[in-house]
């Protein structure tokens, strides 16, 4: 996106995570002035899921000002998405399939302020990416690749401070290119993807698998770390490994050398990023990546704001 909007407009941000809908007007200066958030139903079907975002819609374009108005709205959402086609089919909300977001959202803002707005979509990890770009670590970039690391691997690349979408919208699956070719097949069908060693939940399993029972999930695997515990700090290295390969090769295809790390996994800080650090190293060794840098995420709602960024560029 330009970094300088028209400073007078505001646009509508929503983002569909997997047990919440966040929705937002945005200001242009990356403002928040309004939000509201609804659950994503479960076990109903597409239209019945709908429902609460359409509502959640009409009464946040109540507040004064924007009847009336051709909105810009931007969706953020879990894939696979289809951005060209408008629809999603995100893997943790099992009722949307080829679900038609952007027909769906453009018909809820057109009832609510009765004018046709311009609707955009783009993954979550592009979303992220945006929202750090604009308003986060990597507000002094003109290109980089953020990256959320937590129970997947997602990621998204903005170059020349226009996001890199992909004919389809799914650009840099990060999580999903293979770093060991004789690896073991990934839920995706192909083998060795990056996820299947560094995503949070494949560190604990990993962890437990050689003798460690010091809880269920990656906060306390990374409070293991920090306090020395050996079985850990390997698991730990073992899948910063893994994500420093994808990384690099990363960097090497796009020739993009700053990324930005957030997500939950990289809220323990230290103990994430200095194996990471460590074994990047190794791997981007061309020229024109070996000063890699991944810098720790500063936004809790990167993905929101990142909606909005990719409105304000429709
Ligand atoms: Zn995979």
């Amino acid at each position: 996106m330009a970094k300088e909007p028209d400073p007078t407009e505001s646009v509508l941000a929503i983002d569909i995570g997997g047990t919440k809908i966040a929705i937002a007007v945005v200001a242009a200066d990356g403002t928040i002035t309004h939000e509201a958030r609804v659950p994503t139903l479960r076990d109903q079907d597409a239209d019945a899921t709908f429902a609460p975002l359409a509502d959640g819609i009409a009464e946040i374009i109540s507040q004064p000002g924007l009847q009336g108005t051709a909105l810009r709205v931007g969706i953020g959402s879990a894939g696979p998405i289809d951005s060209p086609g408008g629809w999603i089919s995100p893997v943790n909300i099992p009722a949307w399939r080829q679900y038609p977001i952007v027909a769906k959202v453009a018909e809820a803002v057109r009832a609510a302020t009765g004018a046709e707005p311009a609707v955009g979509l783009a993954q979550d990890g592009h979303c992220m990416a945006l929202g750090e770009h604009w308003l986060g670590a990597g507000k002094d970039l003109h290109s980089m690749v953020g990256m959320v690391l937590s129970t997947g691997v997602g990621a998204g690349a903005v170059i020349n401070d226009r996001l890199f979408g992909g004919l389809t919208g799914n650009a840099v699956l990060l999580g999903h290119i293979s770093v060991n070719a004789w690896g073991e097949e990934c839920v995706c069908g192909g083998h060795g993807c990056v996820e299947m060693y560094a995503r949070g939940p494949a560190m604990v399993q990993a962890a437990k698998a050689a003798g460690w029972t010091g809880g269920d999930d990656a906060v306390a695997l990374t409070a293991a770390a920090r306090s020395g515990n050996e079985i850990a700090r390997t698991v730990i290295d073992n899948g910063m490994r893994a994500l420093a390969a994808g990384i690099a090769a990363t960097a090497t295809l796009l020739d993009v050398p700053d990324f930005v790390l957030g997500g939950g996994v990289s809220k323990a800080g230290e103990v994430i990023f200095e194996p990471l650090r460590r074994h990047i190293a190794e791997f981007a060794t061309m020229s024109y990546v070996k000063d890699l840098r991944v810098r720790p995420a500063q936004l809790e709602n990167a993905g929101l704001l990142g909606a909005a960024a990719l409105a304000l560029s429709l």
